[in-house]
Parts: structure tokens; C-alpha cells; sequence
């Protein structure tokens, strides 16, 4: 099925200049970039974002780096979007991520993993209208 889904390239990666790698990967595997914006995360904008996991102990954290320099947001399409980005993105911990993933090739830590993908169709429909107002999530092919 021909689908969208939300994809950031967080602030790791964009101080490591990998965001011309991280869009090339996703375009070899025949995502298109849908949408896309960079910018600089409000503090509120990342507490909103990641609001499922404010009662974690990692939720300060995971917002003080989420704003900490810019971030590239993107709508991706394409068949199987969602659950392809998440394989191209590979595990959250890049430690037990599968070779040739975004998270494998260019990630520190658990927290500051390079890149943030829809986990299902809910949270993609969500997450799109969150950050690009008037993107439908529903493809015409
Ligand atoms: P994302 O939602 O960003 O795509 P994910 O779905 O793979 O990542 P989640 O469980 O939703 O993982 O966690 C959201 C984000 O919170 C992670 O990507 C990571 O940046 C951060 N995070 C998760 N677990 C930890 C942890 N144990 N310590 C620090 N940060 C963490
Ligand atoms: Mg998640």
C-alpha cells in the first residue's frame, strides 16, 4: 500500500552532516520526500512531539536534545512507508541495530539515535498534521 509516514533527522546527525546521506538512503530505497522542512524545535514543540513518553526518566533529556541545534522534518510516501522506514532506521539502541541502518552507520547512543520514523498508521496520520499542516496522509495511488 502506497502510504506516508513522518520521519526527523534529529540533531546528531544534522551536527555530524549527515542529512544529504540520511535523504539518500531513504530515496535508494524508493521513499520520496513528500515534504520537508529544517528547522529549530521550540521546547515545546519537543515536549509535544514525545508527549507519550513524559513519564519516562529519559523525557528532560530526550527534549534537551531535540532542541539542542536544528532538525530536519520530512513526510516520506511511498509503498510501505511506514514499516520501510523503520527497517532502513534499524533498532532505537544502535547498538543491537542491523548493519547498513541509519541508526548502525551514524549513531552515538540509545538517546541520540539520528533519526525518529512513525511506528503505525495512527501515530504517522499524528505526527504529519503535528509539524505540516494541510498534508493529507492518505496517498491518491
Ligand atoms: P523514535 O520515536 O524517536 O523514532 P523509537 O520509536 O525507536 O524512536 P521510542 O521508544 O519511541 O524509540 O523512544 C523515543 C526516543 O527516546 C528514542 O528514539 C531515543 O531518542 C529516546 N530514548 C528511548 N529510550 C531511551 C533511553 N533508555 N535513554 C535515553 N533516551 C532514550
Ligand atoms: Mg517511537
Amino acid at each position: 500500500m502506497t502510504e506516508k509516514t513522518f520521519s526527523i533527522i534529529k540533531p546528531d546527525a544534522v551536527e555530524g552532516n549527515f542529512i544529504g546521506k540520511i535523504v539518500g538512503r531513504f530515496e535508494e530505497e524508493g521513499l520520496k520526500i513528500a515534504a520537508m522542512e529544517m528547522r529549530h524545535l521550540a521546547r515545546h514543540e519537543a515536549e509535544g512531539f514525545y508527549a507519550e513518553h513524559k513519564a519516562r526518566p529519559f523525557f528532560g533529556e530526550l527534549c534537551d536534545f531535540m532542541t539542542r541545534s536544528p532538525v530536519v522534518l520530512m513526510v516520506l510516501e511511498g509503498k510501505d512507508a511506514i514499516a520501510k522506514n523503520r527497517k532502513i532506521m534499524g533498532a532505537t539502541n544502535p547498538a543491537n541495530a542491523d548493519a547498513g541502518t541509519i541508526r548502525k552507520l551514524f549513531s552515538k547512543s540509545v538517546g541520540e539515535n539520528s533519526v525518529h520514523g512513525s511506528d503505525s498508521p495512527e501515530a504517522a496520520a499524528r505526527e504529519i498534521a503535528y509539524f505540516f499542516r494541510g498534508i493529507s496522509v492518505y496517498s491518491k495511488k
